[in-house]
């Protein structure tokens, strides 16, 4: 579905990806972890074209990814702070981008709305405002948003690092039912004991490279790369 060739990205004399590859196949629930500044965020905002690489490229279903408009609605992005429109409703927030993105009319983007509201339990705030729900209920409003659009695949960068634990869960439990769903999905996250249930691939990352990776089981367990080894103690 996404494959990454030998791509680099520096930010000044700061190299954050160094000649990196990855390849997503569809279905799959990659989880990438690794230290703060180890480039995560940087390589998924590559991914869904929102940050140029140097050199290389970035092939979604073989074509290559230049910017936002290539990727073509295919990558969903979720993010940490949220980003709904605090002046539409959350019903709104889902059924004006299919409107203007999607060309549907207003009936049929909002019955696709409630459809997806139902999936994360949220039919009934259908009519709030997004400043009215707790920080669990807005991603998931997100979470919903992001589907509305279709994509191939969902890029989440640390989606519950605003969140208290309780919030965490909930927001996890909605990837969780979408990973089961065969939703192709890439999740930065230090929430490790998280993403081991449901996550078919790992990726740690260091200083913009992909130092080791491999099945929850191997990563959290298994593998012995002292550099892992200490990353999962702090932690854990
Ligand atoms: P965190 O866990 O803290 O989110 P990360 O692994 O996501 O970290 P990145 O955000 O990818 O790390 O950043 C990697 C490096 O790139 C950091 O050294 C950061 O300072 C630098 N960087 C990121 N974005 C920019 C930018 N727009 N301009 C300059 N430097 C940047
Ligand atoms: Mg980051």
């Amino acid at each position: 579905l996404i494959k990454v060739n030998n791509i680099s990205k520096s930010f000044g004399d700061n190299t954050v990806l160094k000649n990196l590859d990855l390849t997503i196949l569809k279905g799959e629930v990659i989880a990438i972890i690794g230290s703060s500044g180890s480039g995560k965020s940087t390589l998924v905002r590559c991914m869904a074209g929102l940050e140029n690489t140097e050199n290389g490229e970035i092939l979604l279903k073989d074509k290559i990814i230049q910017n936002v408009k290539s990727t073509n609605g295919l990558i969903g992005m979720v993010f940490q702070n949220f980003n709904l429109f605090p002046h539409y409703t959350v019903l709104e927030n889902l059924t004006k981008p299919c409107q203007t993105v999607k060309k549907m009319n207003s009936k049929d983007a909002k019955e696709k709305a409630m459809n997806l509201l139902k999936k994360v339990h949220l039919q009934d705030k259908f009519n709030q405002y997004p400043s009215t729900l707790s920080g669990g209920q807005k991603q998931r409003v997100a979470i919903a948003r992001a589907l509305s659009m279709d994509p191939e695949i969902i890029i989440f960068d640390e989606p519950t690092s605003s969140l208290d634990p309780e919030l965490a869960h909930e927001v996890f439990e909605t990837i969780s039912t979408l990973a089961h769903e065969g939703q192709t999905m890439v999740i930065v996250t230090h929430q490790i004991n998280a993403i081991r249930h449901f996550a078919t691939r790992v990726l740690f990352l260091n200083k913009g490279q992909i130092e080791e990776e491999g099945t929850p089981k191997y990563i959290f367990e298994e593998c012995t790369n002292p550099k892992l080894k200490k990353f999962l103690q702090i932690v854990d």
